[in-house]
């Protein structure tokens, strides 16, 4: 049971409804992380949100820093993404058939991500990531996946993969269900070790359709990659005829208005993007290089559909987020925001003398109870996830929202300020030396 030594935060209401929902919905949830299995006890049940703020049924307000896992970039209920979604629903909430909008957005979209000509949009990072394997193997006549150990690309059967015990080993299924087929073509090896996916081009010559990660990752912790690195991913994919593939679900609109293969100057041949598209609707997209996105049907062979893909909701919500980002350019100020955050993490759990390592690219931050730096998932898996768990519940009983599991980062948007930072550190100082003991 969590530590929660403020004896007024209570969530009664929450309890009642969490053994509600657990009698109808598995875990009492539509997604496992919100059972707040990874730090125990039972999650608040959030009633609306404003800005940078949540509020929950029990009467408890939040700093958000989760921002919907990646989404809600502007904040909560930004006005005009709100009016364009009720003008759209005003004119229906579905048509099943051509909009305008689809393709502004899409021009938005190509306009904006360096390796994206076309683009097809689909309702999930899962299903940009599915539909996007399926176009790697399609278009170069092979059938295997050279993915990172730890990195998230939702759940999909090939890439629910856990690593065997030797690096550039095939992966076998981590969930019943997953056949060992389905996960047999997909190859694993460590995050930030080029040399791994060199011996795995080795091993099975010929055979890789695509390299696919999170050019930083967010599924783990946030984990930047090393100097050169991409860069090197982008040799040896070339070297090999396989295609580089960047899983940009939670990067994309996020670490910069290009992604982070603007931020990092490396651009691949297959882009999966998510969250901020959707502008906190359920819209997600994959996109390439006009030749490789000619092969998609009705155009080219390789089949993929979707009824509600291009909502016109999630469209209007998706391009009215993308147009303020590119006009506000909230990108210099997110990093000036998160780098305070980061000092102030910092110099919190060096005062309480917690072994730690504060990571951060961009908005995306992670403190990790484990002596850094962290590299891979091997590094992430020393933290100390039990004072995780006591540090989170601290927070949430002070009122700051952090992601419930030490392999979760930590998003900003453009409502916080800088008094909800300083907010938040001192509720960090004050939790960190709570949960140590
Ligand atoms: N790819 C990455 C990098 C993600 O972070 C996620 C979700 O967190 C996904 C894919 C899956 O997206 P969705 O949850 O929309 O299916």
């Amino acid at each position: 049971t969590p530590a929660r030594s403020k004896p007024e935060y209570r969530l009664d209401r929450s309890h009642a409804e969490f053994v509600r929902a657990g009698k109808v919905i598995p875990g009492g949830v539509n997604s496992p992380a919100r059972a707040f299995g990874a730090v125990g006890g039972e999650p608040p049940f959030l009633d609306r949100a404003e800005g940078a703020y949540l509020y929950d049924i029990d009467g408890h307000q939040y700093i958000d820093y989760i921002g919907s896992w990646g989404p809600m970039i502007l904040g909560h209920c930004r006005p005009e993404v709100n009016a364009a979604v009720a003008e759209a629903l005003a004119k229906s909430p579905s048509f099943g058939a051509p909009t305008v909008r689809e393709a502004e957005i899409a021009e938005e979209v190509a306009a904006a991500v360096p390796s994206i000509e076309m683009v097809r949009f689909v309702s999930s990072g899962t299903e940009a990531a599915m539909s996007a394997v399926r176009l790697a193997r399609g278009v170069t006549g092979r059938d295997k996946i050279i993915k990172m150990i730890g990195h998230y690309h939702g759940h999909v059967d090939a890439l629910l993969v856990s690593a065997g015990s030797a690096v550039a080993t095939l992966g076998h299924p981590n969930s019943p269900g997953v056949t060992p087929g389905a996960a047999a073509d997909t190859i694993l090896v460590p995050f930030n070790d080029a040399s791994a996916v060199a011996s795995a081009f080795e091993r099975y010559p010929g055979q890789v359709a695509a390299v696919l990660l999170e050019p930083v990752a967010g599924n783990m912790g946030c984990v930047p990659p090393r100097p050169g690195y991409l860069e090197r991913l982008r040799e040896l994919t070339t070297k090999h005829g396989a295609l580089l593939f960047f899983d940009e679900v939670m990067t994309g609109f996020r670490l910069s208005y290009g992604g982070a293969q603007e931020y990092f100057g490396v651009t691949p041949d297959v882009t999966c993007l998510g969250k901020i598209i959707g502008g906190g609707l359920p819209a997600a997209a994959y996109g390439a290089s006009k030749e490789i996105m000619s092969r998609i049907s009705p155009v080219g062979p390789i089949f993929q559909a979707g009824t509600l893909s291009g909502n016109p909701l999630a469209m209007a919500a998706g391009l009215t987020t993308l147009r303020l980002l590119k006009r506000e350019n909230p990108y210099p100020a997110l990093d000036r925001l998160a780098e305070r955050l980061e000092d102030g993490l910092r110099r919190a759990a060096t005062d309480a003398r917690v072994p730690h390592c504060v990571q951060r690219v961009g908005s995306m931050i992670t403190i990790f109870f484990a002596e850094g730096p962290i590299h891979d998932f091997d590094d992430a898996k020393r933290s100390d996830t039990a004072l995780f768990g006591r540090f989170f519940w601290e927070l949430l009983a002070r009122g700051v929202y952090f992601p419930c599991s030490q392999f979760e980062a930590a998003f900003l948007s453009s409502a916080h300020t800088e008094a909800d930072i300083d907010h938040t550190v001192q509720a960090a100082r004050e939790a960190l030396l709570a949960a140590r003991g």
